[in-house]
């Protein structure tokens, strides 16, 4: 990957206020990349040089295609854009789970990324094709977890919706890729370690995990997507990654 010139590219990430985007933020100004980061708060890196942020939700559309026209005026066409933002709540039995609560939760896991993916469609077809998209998922969208109703269902929804983008968007070379990035310690995992057995009844799997530090760091999975998007070496037509535990990479 470090003969790859990662200079002249750029990124969009969404939720890069902390957690996993943060990471992938901080990570590709610092291999030389130029940027744009949004979520509802405020980035780290706002104010940087080649960074434009915007603080906004992922459900508002004419929000969201502003920041990408401000991204986009400020350093051309967008190489890569990567829909990370996403929630887990509620984490409950679906017996307990609300309307409102699961609407919210689609709302921002599943029609959040297809806005920032439709806005990202657009804007390649104006700059005449290709570039990469990449959806963050999760092991939830092949997996069913008791607790994680909503956030397997909307998981496996942006598995199934990236995978069509791929199919339709391949002869105007993009590429479309959903990723399960393994387990990062973010403040998401802190939720979910804080959950009472009878709402999450894995949570026991998951302190164990804390206590032995399993975990894949947020700079390995920058790396990682990093090197799909842009090493033609990592070059694939699966759509659906799951990126191995970093243990095993050594
Ligand atoms: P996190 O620490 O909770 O961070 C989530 C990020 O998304 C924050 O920057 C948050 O910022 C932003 N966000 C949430 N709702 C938003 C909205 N409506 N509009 C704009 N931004 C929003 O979570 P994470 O662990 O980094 O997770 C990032 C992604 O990876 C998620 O899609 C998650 O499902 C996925 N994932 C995580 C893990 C893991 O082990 N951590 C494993 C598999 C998949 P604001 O609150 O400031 O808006």
């Amino acid at each position: 990957m470090s003969e790859i010139d990662l200079d002249q590219r750029t990124a969009v990430i969404t939720g890069a206020s902390r957690g996993i985007g943060a990471a992938i933020a901080e990570y590709a100004v610092k291999v030389g990349m130029r940027i744009g980061v949004c979520a509802r708060s405020e980035s780290a890196l706002a104010g940087s040089d080649r960074v434009v942020s915007a603080r906004l939700d992922v459900v508002d559309e004419d929000a969201l295609e502003a920041f990408a026209k401000q991204v986009e005026s400020s350093f051309g066409a967008i190489d890569l854009w990567i829909n990370n933002a996403g929630v887990l709540s509620p984490i409950a039995p679906i017996r307990n789970v609300s309307t409102a609560e699961f609407r919210t939760h689609v709302d921002i896991n599943l029609t959040g990324v297809f806005i920032g993916t439709r806005i990202y469609l657009g804007h390649r077809r104006r700059h005449g094709g290709g570039g990469v998209l990449i959806n963050i998922s999760s092991g939830a969208a092949s997996n069913p977890y008791a607790g994680w109703g909503a956030y397997c269902a909307s998981k496996a929804g942006v598995e199934r919706l990236t995978e069509v983008v791929a199919l339709e968007e391949r002869s105007s070379g993009l590429r479309a890729y959903s990723v399960a990035p393994g387990v990062v310690d973010t403040d998401m995992q802190s939720l979910i370690r804080d959950c009472s057995p009878d709402r999450f009844p894995k949570v026991a799997d998951f302190v164990e995990m804390k206590k032995e530090n399993r975990f894949n760091s947020g700079e390995y999975v920058a790396r990682q997507l990093l090197a799909l998007a842009f090493d033609p070496a990592r070059a694939t037509d699966e759509v659906a990654i799951r990126f191995a535990d970093e243990s095993e990479q050594a």
